[in-house]
Protein backbone atom coordinates (compact mmCIF):
# COMPACT_ATOMS: atom_id res chain seq x y z
CA UNK A 1 0.00 0.00 0.00
CA UNK A 2 0.92 3.71 -0.62
CA UNK A 3 1.42 5.51 1.97
CA UNK A 4 3.03 8.94 3.23
CA UNK A 5 6.64 7.58 3.38
CA UNK A 6 6.47 7.27 -0.24
CA UNK A 7 5.96 10.78 -0.53
CA UNK A 8 7.81 12.24 -3.13
CA UNK A 9 8.10 15.99 -2.03
CA UNK A 10 9.92 14.26 1.45
CA UNK A 11 13.00 15.57 1.89
CA UNK A 12 15.61 14.58 4.92
CA UNK A 13 17.52 16.63 6.61
CA UNK A 14 20.75 14.19 5.74
CA UNK A 15 22.16 16.14 2.54
CA UNK A 16 23.18 13.12 0.96
CA UNK A 17 19.86 11.63 0.19
CA UNK A 18 18.31 14.79 -1.58
CA UNK A 19 21.05 13.95 -4.09
CA UNK A 20 18.42 12.63 -6.83
CA UNK A 21 20.81 10.29 -8.56
CA UNK A 22 21.20 8.09 -4.48
CA UNK A 23 19.78 4.91 -4.31
CA UNK A 24 18.97 6.00 -0.62
CA UNK A 25 16.44 8.58 -0.15
CA UNK A 26 14.18 9.05 2.79
CA UNK A 27 11.35 7.01 0.63
CA UNK A 28 14.27 3.79 0.77
CA UNK A 29 15.70 3.26 4.22
CA UNK A 30 17.14 -0.39 3.44
CA UNK A 31 18.53 -2.62 5.98
CA UNK A 32 21.92 -3.53 6.34
CA UNK A 33 24.41 -5.23 8.99
CA UNK A 34 27.38 -3.35 9.29
CA UNK A 35 30.54 -3.93 11.08
CA UNK A 36 32.50 -0.67 12.10
CA UNK A 37 36.15 -1.19 11.05
CA UNK A 38 36.98 1.39 13.96
CA UNK A 39 38.55 0.50 17.35
CA UNK A 40 35.42 -1.24 19.40
CA UNK A 41 34.52 -3.32 15.84
CA UNK A 42 30.86 -3.68 16.24
CA UNK A 43 28.20 -4.00 14.54
CA UNK A 44 24.87 -3.36 14.24
CA UNK A 45 21.44 -3.50 12.15
CA UNK A 46 21.23 -0.11 10.64
CA UNK A 47 19.19 1.41 7.28
CA UNK A 48 20.89 3.45 4.59
CA UNK A 49 19.81 6.72 4.29
CA UNK A 50 22.33 8.58 0.98
CA UNK A 51 26.16 7.93 2.29
CA UNK A 52 25.19 7.27 5.96
CA UNK A 53 23.77 4.18 7.51
CA UNK A 54 21.58 5.32 10.89
CA UNK A 55 22.90 2.79 13.77
CA UNK A 56 19.32 1.71 14.59
CA UNK A 57 21.46 -0.41 17.84
CA UNK A 58 22.49 2.63 19.00
CA UNK A 59 19.48 4.50 18.18
CA UNK A 60 17.25 2.21 20.24
CA UNK A 61 19.77 2.38 23.47
CA UNK A 62 19.23 6.06 22.77
CA UNK A 63 15.21 5.43 23.29
CA UNK A 64 14.72 6.79 20.18
CA UNK A 65 12.24 3.96 19.86
CA UNK A 66 10.41 3.83 23.04
CA UNK A 67 6.55 3.71 22.00
CA UNK A 68 4.30 0.79 22.78
CA UNK A 69 3.89 0.70 19.10
CA UNK A 70 7.17 0.00 18.48
CA UNK A 71 7.99 -2.19 21.26
CA UNK A 72 8.14 -5.41 19.09
CA UNK A 73 10.57 -4.06 16.57
CA UNK A 74 12.58 -2.13 19.26
CA UNK A 75 13.52 -5.18 21.37
CA UNK A 76 14.67 -7.31 18.22
CA UNK A 77 17.19 -4.22 18.03
CA UNK A 78 19.58 -5.17 19.89
CA UNK A 79 23.51 -5.63 19.83
CA UNK A 80 24.54 -8.46 17.85
CA UNK A 81 21.33 -9.77 16.32
CA UNK A 82 21.10 -10.31 12.66
CA UNK A 83 18.58 -8.47 10.10
CA UNK A 84 16.59 -11.36 10.28
CA UNK A 85 15.07 -10.28 13.48
CA UNK A 86 13.17 -8.21 12.00
CA UNK A 87 11.69 -10.71 9.18
CA UNK A 88 9.12 -12.08 11.10
CA UNK A 89 7.42 -9.30 12.81
CA UNK A 90 3.94 -8.20 11.45
CA UNK A 91 3.79 -6.38 8.63
CA UNK A 92 1.96 -3.57 10.33
CA UNK A 93 4.42 -3.29 13.16
CA UNK A 94 7.10 -2.99 10.65
CA UNK A 95 5.20 0.13 8.48
CA UNK A 96 4.94 1.78 12.14
CA UNK A 97 8.59 1.52 12.41
CA UNK A 98 9.30 2.78 9.27
CA UNK A 99 7.40 5.59 9.79
CA UNK A 100 8.91 6.61 12.46
CA UNK A 101 12.12 6.16 10.92
CA UNK A 102 11.26 9.08 8.65
CA UNK A 103 9.81 10.92 10.61
CA UNK A 104 13.63 11.24 12.20
CA UNK A 105 15.00 11.87 9.47
CA UNK A 106 12.68 14.24 7.68
CA UNK A 107 13.77 17.98 7.73
CA UNK A 108 11.49 19.00 9.88
CA UNK A 109 12.02 16.77 12.92
CA UNK A 110 12.89 19.08 15.81
CA UNK A 111 16.33 19.92 16.73
CA UNK A 112 17.21 18.03 20.03
CA UNK A 113 16.11 14.48 18.08
CA UNK A 114 18.17 15.40 15.27
CA UNK A 115 21.05 15.69 17.67
CA UNK A 116 20.35 12.39 18.52
CA UNK A 117 19.75 10.97 15.63
CA UNK A 118 22.37 12.44 14.06
CA UNK A 119 25.34 10.91 16.16
CA UNK A 120 24.32 7.28 15.13
CA UNK A 121 24.98 7.96 11.86
CA UNK A 122 27.98 6.43 10.25
CA UNK A 123 29.78 6.86 6.73
CA UNK A 124 28.40 4.20 4.82
CA UNK A 125 32.32 4.52 3.21
CA UNK A 126 33.80 3.68 7.04
CA UNK A 127 31.96 0.54 7.80
CA UNK A 128 31.76 -3.23 6.19
CA UNK A 129 28.24 -4.09 5.40
CA UNK A 130 27.76 -8.05 6.04
CA UNK A 131 25.17 -10.58 4.67
CA UNK A 132 21.74 -9.69 6.56
CA UNK A 133 21.90 -12.85 8.54
CA UNK A 134 22.67 -15.98 8.42
CA UNK A 135 21.20 -17.76 5.39
CA UNK A 136 19.68 -21.19 6.62
CA UNK A 137 18.71 -22.26 2.96
CA UNK A 138 19.46 -20.92 -0.51
CA UNK A 139 16.88 -21.81 -3.97
CA UNK A 140 17.36 -20.23 -7.31
CA UNK A 141 14.24 -20.43 -9.39
CA UNK A 142 14.49 -19.92 -13.31
CA UNK A 143 11.98 -17.50 -14.07
CA UNK A 144 12.86 -15.57 -17.13
CA UNK A 145 11.33 -16.89 -19.85
CA UNK A 146 13.79 -15.23 -22.10
CA UNK A 147 16.67 -16.80 -20.31
CA UNK A 148 15.05 -19.97 -20.65
CA UNK A 149 14.57 -19.14 -24.35
CA UNK A 150 17.96 -18.19 -25.02
CA UNK A 151 19.77 -21.14 -22.97
CA UNK A 152 17.14 -23.55 -24.69
CA UNK A 153 18.41 -22.53 -28.33
CA UNK A 154 22.04 -23.34 -27.58
CA UNK A 155 20.95 -26.74 -26.76
CA UNK A 156 18.00 -27.75 -28.69
CA UNK A 157 17.45 -24.70 -31.31
CA UNK A 158 14.28 -26.13 -32.66
CA UNK A 159 12.94 -26.57 -29.49
CA UNK A 160 14.30 -24.39 -26.78
CA UNK A 161 11.49 -23.96 -24.19
CA UNK A 162 10.66 -27.69 -22.63
CA UNK A 163 7.10 -28.57 -22.14
CA UNK A 164 7.01 -28.02 -18.03
CA UNK A 165 8.19 -24.55 -18.10
CA UNK A 166 4.97 -22.29 -18.82
CA UNK A 167 3.32 -24.70 -15.83
CA UNK A 168 5.95 -24.93 -13.03
CA UNK A 169 8.30 -22.79 -11.87
CA UNK A 170 11.64 -24.25 -12.03
CA UNK A 171 14.36 -24.06 -9.21
CA UNK A 172 17.13 -25.97 -7.62
CA UNK A 173 18.14 -26.10 -3.97
CA UNK A 174 21.49 -23.50 -4.02
CA UNK A 175 24.14 -23.35 -1.45
CA UNK A 176 23.80 -21.27 1.33
CA UNK A 177 27.38 -21.47 2.85
CA UNK A 178 29.17 -19.83 -0.22
CA UNK A 179 27.07 -16.94 -0.51
CA UNK A 180 29.24 -13.87 0.08
CA UNK A 181 28.44 -9.78 0.46
CA UNK A 182 29.12 -7.61 -2.30
CA UNK A 183 33.13 -6.97 -2.46
CA UNK A 184 34.42 -10.16 -1.40
CA UNK A 185 36.59 -12.19 -3.91
CA UNK A 186 35.84 -14.50 -6.02
CA UNK A 187 37.99 -17.65 -6.81
CA UNK A 188 38.17 -19.04 -9.78
CA UNK A 189 36.98 -22.31 -9.58
CA UNK A 190 38.52 -25.77 -10.21
CA UNK A 191 36.20 -28.91 -11.31
CA UNK A 192 35.31 -31.45 -14.08
CA UNK A 193 34.81 -30.26 -17.84
CA UNK A 194 34.73 -32.23 -21.16
CA UNK A 195 36.10 -29.60 -23.68
CA UNK A 196 36.78 -32.26 -26.23
CA UNK A 197 33.34 -34.68 -26.45
CA UNK A 198 35.76 -37.46 -28.12
CA UNK A 199 38.28 -37.59 -25.69
CA UNK A 200 38.33 -38.18 -21.61
CA UNK A 201 36.71 -35.08 -19.16
CA UNK A 202 39.53 -33.52 -17.50
CA UNK A 203 40.15 -31.36 -14.53
CA UNK A 204 41.03 -28.08 -13.74
CA UNK A 205 40.48 -23.76 -13.49
CA UNK A 206 36.81 -23.41 -15.47
CA UNK A 207 37.52 -21.86 -18.61
CA UNK A 208 33.62 -20.35 -18.84
CA UNK A 209 33.30 -18.40 -15.88
CA UNK A 210 30.27 -16.49 -16.28
CA UNK A 211 27.95 -14.03 -13.85
CA UNK A 212 24.19 -14.43 -13.56
CA UNK A 213 21.61 -11.04 -13.23
CA UNK A 214 19.14 -12.04 -10.42
CA UNK A 215 17.11 -10.58 -7.60
CA UNK A 216 16.77 -12.29 -4.42
CA UNK A 217 14.13 -12.30 -1.61
CA UNK A 218 14.40 -13.74 1.91
CA UNK A 219 11.92 -15.09 3.79
CA UNK A 220 9.77 -12.90 6.87
CA UNK A 221 7.61 -15.71 8.31
CA UNK A 222 8.14 -18.54 7.68
CA UNK A 223 5.29 -21.95 7.44
CA UNK A 224 5.72 -25.15 9.37
CA UNK A 225 6.41 -28.29 7.87
CA UNK A 226 3.35 -29.83 6.24
CA UNK A 227 1.92 -26.48 5.92
CA UNK A 228 1.39 -24.37 3.05
CA UNK A 229 1.14 -20.69 1.64
CA UNK A 230 -1.85 -19.46 -0.13
CA UNK A 231 -0.92 -17.53 -2.77
CA UNK A 232 -3.03 -14.62 -0.85
CA UNK A 233 -0.89 -14.52 1.95
CA UNK A 234 2.51 -15.11 -0.12
CA UNK A 235 3.58 -11.37 0.05
CA UNK A 236 3.20 -10.93 3.74
CA UNK A 237 6.17 -13.92 3.86
CA UNK A 238 8.67 -11.66 2.20
CA UNK A 239 10.76 -9.34 3.61
CA UNK A 240 12.62 -7.49 1.32
CA UNK A 241 14.75 -7.62 -2.19
CA UNK A 242 18.82 -7.77 -2.77
CA UNK A 243 20.69 -8.08 -6.14
CA UNK A 244 22.46 -11.59 -6.36
CA UNK A 245 25.31 -12.75 -8.63
CA UNK A 246 25.04 -16.63 -9.08
CA UNK A 247 28.81 -16.87 -10.40
CA UNK A 248 28.50 -20.18 -12.69
CA UNK A 249 31.11 -22.17 -14.43
CA UNK A 250 29.56 -23.07 -17.39
CA UNK A 251 31.78 -25.81 -18.69
CA UNK A 252 31.16 -27.50 -15.05
CA UNK A 253 28.00 -27.14 -15.33
CA UNK A 254 27.66 -28.61 -18.89
CA UNK A 255 29.04 -31.80 -17.89
CA UNK A 256 27.57 -32.57 -14.68
CA UNK A 257 24.13 -31.23 -14.77
CA UNK A 258 22.14 -34.02 -16.35
CA UNK A 259 20.56 -35.54 -14.75
CA UNK A 260 20.03 -33.70 -11.05
CA UNK A 261 20.94 -30.24 -12.22
CA UNK A 262 23.53 -27.83 -10.90
CA UNK A 263 25.82 -28.70 -8.52
CA UNK A 264 29.50 -27.59 -8.20
CA UNK A 265 29.18 -25.35 -11.53
CA UNK A 266 27.09 -22.82 -9.45
CA UNK A 267 28.20 -23.68 -5.26
CA UNK A 268 31.36 -22.31 -5.25
CA UNK A 269 29.93 -18.27 -4.41
CA UNK A 270 27.26 -16.27 -4.64
CA UNK A 271 27.18 -12.79 -4.52
CA UNK A 272 25.04 -10.86 -2.66
CA UNK A 273 24.23 -6.97 -2.14
CA UNK A 274 23.79 -5.88 1.55
CA UNK A 275 20.84 -3.47 1.57
CA UNK A 276 17.48 -5.23 1.85
CA UNK A 277 14.99 -2.95 -0.20
CA UNK A 278 11.56 -4.01 1.79
CA UNK A 279 8.50 -4.87 0.10
CA UNK A 280 6.93 -1.60 1.60
CA UNK A 281 9.32 0.44 -0.21
CA UNK A 282 8.80 -1.08 -3.37
CA UNK A 283 4.83 -0.37 -3.46
CA UNK A 284 4.92 2.69 -5.92
CA UNK A 285 6.92 -0.04 -8.57
CA UNK A 286 4.26 -2.80 -8.37
CA UNK A 287 2.85 -4.05 -12.55
CA UNK A 288 0.91 -6.91 -13.60
CA UNK A 289 2.35 -10.47 -13.86
CA UNK A 290 3.44 -11.34 -17.03
CA UNK A 291 0.94 -11.36 -19.85
CA UNK A 292 0.97 -14.45 -20.94
CA UNK A 293 -1.67 -13.51 -23.77
CA UNK A 294 -2.73 -16.58 -26.00
CA UNK A 295 0.92 -18.14 -25.85
CA UNK A 296 1.14 -19.59 -22.82
CA UNK A 297 -1.65 -21.19 -20.48
CA UNK A 298 -2.92 -19.90 -17.31
CA UNK A 299 -1.05 -20.61 -14.29
CA UNK A 300 -3.02 -23.62 -12.11
CA UNK A 301 -5.15 -22.05 -9.33
CA UNK A 302 -2.72 -22.49 -6.65
CA UNK A 303 -0.32 -20.33 -8.47
CA UNK A 304 -3.10 -17.73 -9.51
CA UNK A 305 -5.47 -14.65 -7.91
CA UNK A 306 -6.61 -11.46 -8.81
CA UNK A 307 -4.15 -9.85 -6.91
CA UNK A 308 -1.16 -11.53 -8.10
CA UNK A 309 -2.22 -10.60 -11.51
CA UNK A 310 -2.76 -7.51 -11.26
CA UNK A 311 0.30 -6.39 -8.99
CA UNK A 312 2.31 -9.42 -8.65
CA UNK A 313 5.22 -8.01 -10.62
CA UNK A 314 7.52 -5.81 -9.81
CA UNK A 315 9.22 -3.03 -12.19
CA UNK A 316 13.20 -2.65 -11.29
CA UNK A 317 15.89 -1.81 -13.84
CA UNK A 318 18.83 -4.08 -13.48
CA UNK A 319 22.43 -3.26 -15.03
CA UNK A 320 25.12 -5.28 -15.56
CA UNK A 321 28.42 -3.46 -15.65
CA UNK A 322 32.01 -4.76 -16.47
CA UNK A 323 35.62 -3.75 -15.07
CA UNK A 324 38.66 -5.16 -16.55
CA UNK A 325 42.01 -4.91 -15.41
CA UNK A 326 43.14 -2.79 -18.39
CA UNK A 327 40.09 -0.68 -17.95
CA UNK A 328 41.26 -0.10 -14.69
CA UNK A 329 44.86 0.25 -15.33
CA UNK A 330 44.22 2.99 -18.31
CA UNK A 331 41.14 4.61 -16.23
CA UNK A 332 38.38 3.43 -18.26
CA UNK A 333 34.85 3.79 -16.56
CA UNK A 334 32.96 0.39 -15.80
CA UNK A 335 31.03 -0.67 -19.27
CA UNK A 336 27.20 -1.08 -19.25
CA UNK A 337 26.93 -4.50 -21.01
CA UNK A 338 23.08 -5.35 -20.20
CA UNK A 339 20.39 -3.41 -18.75
CA UNK A 340 17.02 -6.03 -18.28
CA UNK A 341 13.82 -5.35 -15.80
CA UNK A 342 12.51 -7.86 -13.22
CA UNK A 343 9.12 -7.08 -14.42
CA UNK A 344 9.78 -9.43 -17.60
CA UNK A 345 9.56 -12.76 -15.53
CA UNK A 346 7.37 -15.39 -16.66
CA UNK A 347 6.72 -15.80 -12.75
CA UNK A 348 5.75 -13.58 -9.69
CA UNK A 349 7.95 -13.14 -6.22
CA UNK A 350 4.32 -14.58 -4.92
CA UNK A 351 4.61 -17.83 -7.06
CA UNK A 352 7.33 -18.37 -6.29
CA UNK A 353 7.17 -18.86 -2.60
CA UNK A 354 4.07 -20.35 -2.74
CA UNK A 355 5.11 -23.29 -4.82
CA UNK A 356 8.20 -23.50 -2.87
CA UNK A 357 6.03 -24.64 0.03
CA UNK A 358 3.30 -26.10 -1.72
CA UNK A 359 4.29 -29.77 -1.11
CA UNK A 360 4.70 -28.49 2.57
CA UNK A 361 8.23 -27.43 2.37
CA UNK A 362 9.01 -25.44 5.35
CA UNK A 363 10.43 -22.09 4.61
CA UNK A 364 12.38 -20.59 7.35
CA UNK A 365 12.69 -17.29 8.40
CA UNK A 366 16.43 -15.67 6.57
CA UNK A 367 16.23 -18.23 3.76
CA UNK A 368 16.91 -16.53 0.51
CA UNK A 369 15.10 -17.14 -3.21
CA UNK A 370 16.41 -16.09 -5.82
CA UNK A 371 14.49 -15.93 -9.23
CA UNK A 372 17.45 -16.99 -11.79
CA UNK A 373 18.93 -14.45 -14.46
CA UNK A 374 16.78 -11.96 -15.42
CA UNK A 375 16.88 -11.30 -18.96
CA UNK A 376 14.39 -9.46 -21.08
CA UNK A 377 13.37 -9.96 -25.20
CA UNK A 378 16.04 -7.43 -26.61
CA UNK A 379 19.58 -8.86 -27.18
CA UNK A 380 20.85 -5.91 -24.48
CA UNK A 381 18.59 -7.46 -21.87
CA UNK A 382 20.93 -10.68 -21.81
CA UNK A 383 21.66 -11.00 -18.15
CA UNK A 384 24.90 -13.72 -18.57
CA UNK A 385 27.46 -13.89 -20.85
CA UNK A 386 26.43 -17.22 -22.06
CA UNK A 387 23.21 -15.70 -23.47
CA UNK A 388 25.21 -12.53 -24.46
CA UNK A 389 28.15 -14.43 -26.91
CA UNK A 390 26.03 -17.62 -27.49
CA UNK A 391 27.54 -19.97 -26.13
CA UNK A 392 31.66 -18.16 -26.20
CA UNK A 393 30.86 -18.04 -29.82
CA UNK A 394 30.41 -14.44 -30.90
CA UNK A 395 32.36 -12.28 -28.22
CA UNK A 396 31.64 -9.10 -26.55
CA UNK A 397 33.65 -5.74 -27.05
CA UNK A 398 34.90 -3.41 -24.71
CA UNK A 399 35.70 0.49 -24.33
CA UNK A 400 39.40 -0.67 -23.79
CA UNK A 401 39.84 -3.01 -26.91
CA UNK A 402 39.67 -5.79 -25.58
CA UNK A 403 37.11 -8.49 -26.25
CA UNK A 404 35.33 -11.14 -23.46
CA UNK A 405 33.51 -14.81 -24.59
CA UNK A 406 33.49 -15.35 -20.76
CA UNK A 407 34.93 -13.98 -17.66
CA UNK A 408 38.99 -13.65 -17.55
CA UNK A 409 40.88 -13.35 -13.87
CA UNK A 410 40.71 -9.84 -12.30
CA UNK A 411 37.42 -8.62 -14.53
CA UNK A 412 34.24 -7.31 -11.96
CA UNK A 413 31.10 -7.44 -12.34
CA UNK A 414 28.74 -4.99 -11.14
CA UNK A 415 25.18 -5.20 -10.48
CA UNK A 416 22.85 -2.30 -9.72
CA UNK A 417 19.27 -2.11 -9.47
CA UNK A 418 16.62 1.00 -9.36
CA UNK A 419 13.34 1.63 -9.58
CA UNK A 420 11.64 4.90 -11.48
CA UNK A 421 8.49 6.18 -11.55
CA UNK A 422 6.59 9.06 -12.77
CA UNK A 423 5.43 11.11 -9.56
CA UNK A 424 7.42 8.88 -7.52
CA UNK A 425 11.00 9.27 -5.81
CA UNK A 426 13.65 7.14 -7.55
CA UNK A 427 15.03 4.31 -5.04
CA UNK A 428 18.17 1.83 -5.90
CA UNK A 429 19.12 -1.29 -4.38
CA UNK A 430 23.08 -0.15 -4.42
CA UNK A 431 25.63 -2.42 -5.73
CA UNK A 432 26.34 -6.18 -5.94
CA UNK A 433 30.20 -6.28 -6.91
CA UNK A 434 32.64 -8.87 -6.96
CA UNK A 435 36.64 -9.27 -8.53
CA UNK A 436 37.36 -12.57 -10.35
CA UNK A 437 40.68 -13.75 -8.80
CA UNK A 438 42.73 -16.80 -10.74
CA UNK A 439 42.27 -20.30 -9.23
CA UNK A 440 44.45 -21.52 -6.23
CA1 LIG B 1 20.98 -18.90 -11.52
Amino acid sequence: MINSTHDSTLKSWVDSANDPDTDFPIQNLPYVYFDRSGADGDGGIGVLIGDQALDLTRCREDGLFASEELAEVAWTLQKGAAVSNLFDIDPEALSAFRARLVALLKDDSDEATRSIVAKNLVDSKSVRFDIPCEIGDYTDFYCSIYHATNVGKLFRPDNPLLPNYSWVPIGYHGRASSIVPSGTDVIRPKGQGRPDPEAPPIFGPSRRLDYEMEVGFYVGKGNDLGDTIDIADAEKHIFGLCLVNDWSARDIQGWEYQPLGPFLGKSFATTISPAVVTMEALAPFRVPAFDRGDDYPAPLPYLSDETNAGSGGIDVKLDVLISTKKMRDEGIEPHLISRSNLKDLFWTVGQMLTHHASNGCNLQTGDLIATGTVSGKEDSERGCLLEMTLGGKEPIELPSGETRKFLEDYDEIILRGFCEREGFRRIGFGECRGVVLPAS
